[in-house]
C-alpha cells in the first residue's frame, strides 16, 4: 500500500519536487517501506520519537524536523536533524546557533511563516519576515535554506491557494536578500498539488503516504 501511495504520488509531481515523508505516530516497519519505496527524506514533530528511530535510519535518509522547537530539546534537535524547518523565533535561533557552535556542527534551517497570521499558530509574520531574515543571516552556524509554511487548516482550497501565493511572493523577496535559499516547503496531503501550482519544491505528506493516523 505505502509503496503503492508513493509511486502515484511521484508520477503525479514535477522531478523538482522534494518529497518530505512525515512520520510521526507511525512505526519502523512502515518507515522502512518508505524508504525502500524511494523516499529519501523523513520529516517528525517530535524529538523524543525521532531519537527512538535515529539509529535505525541515520545514514540511509535526510531528517528534517517540522515540530514546534522547543528550547530544552535543543540539543537532540542539533544531533538529530538535518534540517530544523520550523524556526519561528530570534531567541530560539540564537540558541540553536549557540549550540550547534558548542557541537561543532553547522546546520541547515528554514524559517516557518505564519501565513493565517493567527496569534496562536507560530511562526514569523509575513510583516516582520524582512527584518528577522537578516538577524538570521548573522548567525554564523545556521543556514538559511528555505521558509516553510502550514496555511489554515481549511477544507477550502482556494484559501489555500492564496496563501500559497502570498509565501512564494515572500520567498522571491527573500531571496534578495538571501540568494542561497533554495526551498519552499507548503503543501500537505490534502494540498499539495496547488501548492506546487505555485510555487512548492518541497511538500510534507504524512496521511497520503501511510494511510489514516490512528491517534
Ligand atoms: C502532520 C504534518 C504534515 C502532514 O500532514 P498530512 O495531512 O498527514 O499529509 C505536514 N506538515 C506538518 C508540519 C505536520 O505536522
Amino acid at each position: 500500500m505505502i509503496q503503492k501511495r508513493i509511486k502515484e504520488i511521484s508520477k503525479e509531481i514535477p522531478p523538482n519536487v522534494k518529497i518530505i515523508a512525515v512520520v510521526k505516530t507511525r512505526s519502523i516497519q512502515e518507515i522502512k517501506e518508505a524508504i525502500k519505496s524511494g523516499i529519501t527524506i523523513i520529516g517528525d514533530n517530535y524529538i523524543q520519537e525521532a531519537e527512538s528511530k535515529f539509529s535505525e535510519f541515520h545514514n540511509k535518509i535526510e531528517w528534517h524536523f517540522i515540530g514546534h522547537l522547543q528550547r530544552n530539546k535543543l540539543k537532540k534537535a542539533v544531533k538529530i536533524f538535518d534540517v530544523i524547518e520550523t524556526i519561528d523565533s530570534l531567541k530560539t535561533a540564537k540558541r540553536l546557533d549557540k549550540e550547534c557552535k558548542n557541537q561543532n556542527k553547522k546546520i541547515k534551517i528554514m524559517i516557518e511563516i505564519n501565513i493565517a497570521k493567527e496569534a496562536q499558530k507560530n511562526g514569523i509574520l509575513p510583516k516582520d519576515l524582512e527584518n528577522f531574515v537578516k538577524e538570521i543571516l548573522t548567525l554564523e552556524n545556521l543556514e538559511l535554506i528555505g521558509l516553510m509554511a502550514m496555511g489554515s487548516f481549511t477544507q477550502n482550497l482556494e484559501i489555500s491557494r492564496r496563501e500559497f501565493k502570498e509565501i512564494k511572493k515572500l520567498f522571491n523577496k527573500t531571496k534578495i536578500i538571501c540568494p542561497d535559499l533554495k526551498y519552499l516547503s507548503m503543501g500537505m496531503s490534502s494540498n499539495y498539488k496547488i501548492a506546487i501550482k505555485e510555487g512548492a519544491n518541497m511538500i510534507r505528506i504524512g496521511t497520503r503516504i501511510f494511510g489514516p493516523r490512528k491517534n
